[in-house]
């Protein structure tokens, strides 16, 4: 094979956590790595203003923490391009074959996809502003900001119900909106929902706008049955209305699951062998910041053994 000019032992896909911290594992263990990624390089951790749960640090902006990630990373010798996009993929052959914006072609020896995810959104005017500023996708992440606050809860699945009653550890007072008038969660969730003094509901309405101006104030909310809309002032809004994880451009790539999460075995490599996956796009139930780090770990590691493994059988054959 002749020399390519764009060639590096691993392509991680996503910088977030799980892809910038497989790059620091990849690149000091001397493996030529490129971290490809999509938007801002940070993933979801940029959007919060504060995290309290990563250890090490007490409190740390989002920014800030996605930020000396980063420069870890690169420290190593990690190369990272942000705000590209990935139009082509193809790991059908030994060498996989990544092309970004049309016209730049890069090949590696592994893949790793850090792609992450994306809470489902509701979709209502405010909600974009007042994301990290009174509205919240993850109750672990953020539960303890709202202490003796009053919260709204939306939605009537699993982890809607979990996580009301939950948050009750913290707020004074939960309430659930949901748009209809039964609820989708089992029904030890529901009972132990109702017989919480703290939680009430609000049934068939849906949340149709969020107001404030730094900070969320209030929501307006639309009864789905009547058509009768009221303001609620409010200090939070929790919203679990499904996970989406960024796949789209994988299916037929990949072996996704039906929730579209990449299916990995227990080294996280997916059925494509030489391709691994970590982070919120693979199945899990907890979606932090320290298990998207885990997971890099994990894959970094594999991923590393099975190059290292690959070039030593194939000592004629490997791109410098
Ligand atoms: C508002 C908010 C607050 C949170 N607060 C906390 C907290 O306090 N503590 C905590 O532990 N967790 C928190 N989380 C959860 C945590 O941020 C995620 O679990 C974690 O970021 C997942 O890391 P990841 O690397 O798997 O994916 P992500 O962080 O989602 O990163 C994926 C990256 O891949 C890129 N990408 C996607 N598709 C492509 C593509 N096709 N090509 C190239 N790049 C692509 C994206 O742009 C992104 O940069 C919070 C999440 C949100 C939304």
């Amino acid at each position: 094979m002749g020399k390519m000019e764009n060639h590096f032992d691993v392509i991680i896909i996503g910088g977030g956590p799980a892809g910038l911290t497989a790059g620091i594992y990849l690149s000091r263990a001397k493996l030529s790595t490129l971290i490809l990624n999509e938007g801002t390089i940070g993933g979801q951790m940029i959007l919060t203003h504060e995290i309290a749960n990563y250890p090490g640090f007490e409190s740390i902006s989002g920014y800030e923490l996605a930020r000396n990630i980063k420069s870890q990373a690169q420290k190593f010798g990690c190369k990272i391009r942000s705000n590209i996009k990935i139009t082509s993929l193809d790991f059908t052959q030994e060498i996989k074959k990544v092309i970004i914006n049309d016209e730049e072609v890069f090949t590696s020896y592994a893949v790793i996809i850090a792609m992450g995810g994306r809470s489902r959104t509701i979709g209502a005017p405010g909600e974009d502003k007042f994301k990290g500023k009174g509205i919240s996708y993850c109750a672990t992440c953020d539960g303890d900001f709202f202490q003796d606050k009053e919260i709204i809860v939306v939605g009537g699945g699993n982890s809607a119900l979990e996580e009301a009653v939950s948050l009750t550890k913290y707020a004074s007072k939960v309430t659930i909106v949901h748009q209809f008038d039964h609820f989708q969660a089992l029904g030890h969730y529901v009972e132990e929902a109702k017989n919480n003094s703290k939680i009430s509901f609000i049934m068939e309405s849906e949340i149709i706008e969020f107001i404030g101006t730094e900070k969320l104030s209030s929501v307006k909310i639309q009864n789905q049955r009547t058509g009768e809309i009221s303001e609620m002032s409010i200090d939070g809004v929790f919203i679990f209305i499904g996970y989406v994880p960024n796949t789209e451009s994988l299916e037929g790539i990949v072996d996704l699951n039906k929730w579209k999460e990449i299916i990995v075995d227990k080294n996280l490599m997916t059925n494509v062998t030489g391709v691994y996956a970590a982070g919120d796009c693979i199945p899990k139930k907890f979606r932090q910041i320290t298990t998207a780090v885990s997971d890099g770990t994990i894959a970094a590691l594999n991923a590393a053994e099975f190059i290292n493994n690959f070039k030593k059988q194939n000592e004629n054959f490997v791109t410098s």
